[in-house]
Formats: structure tokens, sequence, C-alpha cells
């Protein structure tokens, strides 16, 4: 298997492709490399646009994946032969091979609302029964922070997967990762309330149609204000196109 990493721009952000993600992941964590793991959409690309600080920690995330299928038309409208690869089959995918180690190595999930994060890891546990995996949800106070970064310290789990929604979970992971320097973080947004059963992904259908901004809008219209991201993103990756 090919590990070598190729980097693009979408508007000025990095993405990476490589033929197999969670392998390399895995390569590093043996290596004791410290990992930032982005997760790019149209969606987080826009913010990025409005907001310099998130532009920069995805600039220096050792890996960005093409999680969005705009990221992905973008890069295949430049020639680039792009696969999506959404970050929640990446983190599967890393949980999967984690599991094969010789040693169980500790994995720790942060984020989610109370009772959800140790749903997806209990679920997780039975899945892949050698995974040892400690949960935190999301809403902590201040004096509760301090407490789990004490434990982090302490624990140094190998793989820590962040829900906090986008963009504080990029900035968590930032402001973070020097407390375990070696280990794999990656920012998994609301994978912790599929894997716990409180959210369903989209159908293959609408995700194989570039469609799954249409479900996740059935399914959370809230959401309307934040997806105008998405025809914004078009319009910008048109006008690049042309420059
Ligand atoms: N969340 C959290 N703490 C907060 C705010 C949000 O743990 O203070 C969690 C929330 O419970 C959900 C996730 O962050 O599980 C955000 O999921 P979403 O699908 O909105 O992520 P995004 O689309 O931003 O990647």
């Amino acid at each position: 298997m090919d590990r070598s990493r190729s980097q693009f721009s979408v508007l000025g952000l990095p993405v990476h492709i490589l033929d197999d993600y969670a392998g390399w992941l895995i390569e590093r964590l043996h290596q004791g490399l410290g990992t930032h793991v982005v997760t790019l959409n149209a969606e987080m690309a826009m913010q990025a646009e409005q907001n310099p600080a998130l532009a920069n920690v995805i600039r220096s995330a050792e890996l960005v994946i093409p999680d969005g299928s705009g990221v992905v038309l973008y890069l295949r409208m430049r020639g680039k032969s792009a696969q999506r690869f959404p970050g929640i089959e990446l983190a599967e995918s890393l949980l999967q091979q984690a599991g094969k180690l010789p040693n169980s190595e500790p994995i720790f999930f942060f984020g989610g609302a109370p009772g959800v994060t140790a749903k997806a890891a209990e679920s997780w546990q039975q899945k892949v029964n050698r995974l040892s995996i400690s949960a935190q949800h999301g809403y902590l106070s201040a004096g509760e922070e301090t407490e789990l970064c004490e434990s982090l310290k302490q624990m140094q789990p190998k793989i820590i997967f962040v829900g906090l929604g986008v963009p504080r979970q990029e900035f968590w992971i930032a402001e973070h990762r020097h407390l375990c320097p070696q280990s794999i973080w990656v920012g998994v947004g609301g994978s912790f309330d599929i894997w716990a059963g409180t959210k369903d992904r989209a159908p293959a259908w609408f995700c194989d149609n570039h469609l799954e901004w249409l479900y996740r809008l059935y399914q959370e219209p809230w959401r309307w204000r934040r997806m105008l991201a998405l025809p914004q993103f078009a319009l910008k990756a048109l006008g690049d196109l042309r420059a």
C-alpha cells in the first residue's frame, strides 16, 4: 500500500490525499508522532474564511482529510482524483485497526451530551472487545475541564477523539495537544451521537449523490443558517477556478 501523502489546496487550506489514512495514522502512533487530524468540509472551509485563527489551526494540522463532497468536487474540478472520506469512517477504521494492535492502547472519547459519550464508548467496546476506551461528555465546568486535562496527562491515551462541534473541537485540540504530545487527536463532530444511536447517518444514496447535507437539514432543520455556507463555498470555488 502506497503511504505517500499528497497535499492540495482548497481555498488556501491544505487537504491531504492518501490511499490508507488509518494505516498512516497507526504508523505515526507506532512512531510516537503526535498528530492532529482535521476533517475538512465546505462548512468548515467557509468558517475558516471568516476566522483566521481557525484557518491557522487547520494549516498546522498534520492531516486534513477531504470529509465533504464540496471539497472533493473542488479538487476534481481542478483535475485531482480525490475520493471523499468522511471523518466518522476514518474514526471507525482507526478504532478497528487499534483493536488489532498487540497492546490494547488507551483511547479517549471527549465530547457529546452526558450519557451519549459513554454509550458510544460501550457500543465500541462491544464491537471490538480489545479496545480500552474512557469517555467524558463535553459539557464541563471550568473546574471539571481542569480535572479532565489532569487525567489526560496521566493516562496518555494514544488516540483521542474530540466531539465538541466545529470550530470548538479544532481549537480545543490545538490548545491541549501538548498534554499528550505523542497521541493522535481527531475532531469527530457529532460521531458520538451516531455511535450511541441518538442520531442517524444519511443513507448511502444521499452520500453517493453528494446530498448528505440535505439529509442533515431534514434531521436538524435548525442547521439551515449554518448550511448557507454551502452555496457560498460553491460560489467561492467557482470564482477561484476562473481566477
Ligand atoms: N457538544 C459538546 N459540548 C458543547 C457543544 C457541543 O460536547 O459545549 C457536542 C454535541 O453534543 C454534539 C457535538 O458536539 O455531539 C457537535 O456535533 P455536530 O454534529 O453539530 O458537529 P459539527 O457539525 O459541528 O461537526
